[in-house]
């Protein structure tokens, strides 16, 4: 059965779409199929992450019953598929969610994994991407004003039924006035199943619009990356670099600074 997982987070900015681009380039890497859908409607940046071509057909075509499903599929040169949404304040006033419903039932079983890149909060188009999921990964930064926001979140998504396989804690710098993993799991009831580290190459990714995992990936945040999607295919993951790996990563990191 096909896993509907739905990227989602109580605040905006926390990292959901860099968490569903670098999850959708590293899964193929397990034998998986996978599909990317922006399901951020009014804050669509999927299509941006990934370098989509701005007049391509996206989803908020396929919502107004413009274009069929299969044609909004784009397919990316890493290994998997992506659907963009539309970027315009036009496309956004005219969202049909019902359609977007009957849209990815009519995909999903071409697939083995669809990460669903929600809307942050509980609006109606958070609400529907939660609700169309088979399951939920919560993405956090290490302060308190993201963690409660999500607790909201993961609430509402128990109340319909839709479990969360945990939370992935990005953008931590290890400061001492970050709150405590134990803390964070006991106030949300759920497991960090990664800690992504603040990283530079992060951000760089984003600006060339090339996953990190892609760009840099001996970086801190792709060895997270890569061990996220093993766990969450249930693979034992344990990367050795080479020492050619460490010395230009090393390398990278210098010129980075200086
Ligand atoms: P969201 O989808 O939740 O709105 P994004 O994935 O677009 O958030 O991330 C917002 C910004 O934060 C991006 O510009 C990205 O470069 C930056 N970012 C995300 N994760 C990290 C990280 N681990 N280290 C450094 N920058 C990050
Ligand atoms: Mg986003």
């Amino acid at each position: 059965m096909t896993r509907r997982i739905a990227i989602v987070s109580g605040k905006g900015g926390v990292g959901k779409t860099t968490t569903v681009t670098n999850l959708a380039s590293v899964i193929p890497l397990f034998g998986k199929s996978v599909i990317a859908v922006d399901a951020n409607f009014t804050a669509p940046n999927l299509g941006l992450h990934l370098g989509a071509p701005i007049n391509t057909i996206h989803f908020h075509h396929v919502l107004r019953e413009q274009a069929e499903v299969f044609d909004a599929i784009h397919s990316h040169p890493i290994g998997f598929h992506y659907i963009p949404a539309g970027l315009s304040l036009d496309d956004i006033k005219q969202v049909d969610l019902d359609s977007y419903l009957t849209a990815i039932d009519d995909i999903t079983h071409f697939y083995d994994v669809m990460l669903l890149d929600c809307a942050p909060g509980l609006g109606s188009d958070a609400m529907v991407g939660i609700a169309s999921a088979t399951e939920m990964l919560v993405v956090v930064n290490p302060e308190w004003t993201s963690i409660t926001d999500a607790m909201k979140t993961i609430k509402f998504a128990e109340e319909i039924g839709v479990p969360s396989t945990g939370v992935i804690l990005n953008r931590k710098r290890n400061e001492t006035i970050e709150p405590l993993n134990d803390h964070i799991e006991t106030f949300l009831d759920a497991p960090i199943l990664a800690e992504i580290p603040e990283d530079r190459n992060v951000r760089k990714g984003v600006a060339y619009c090339k996953p990190v995992v892609h760009k840099r990936p001996n970086s801190r945040a792709s060895l997270v990356y890569r061990k996220l999607a093993a766990n969450l295919l249930g693979h034992n993951y344990m990367p050795r670099p080479t020492w050619k790996e460490k010395l230009k990563e090393i390398w990278h990191n210098m010129r980075d600074v200086y």
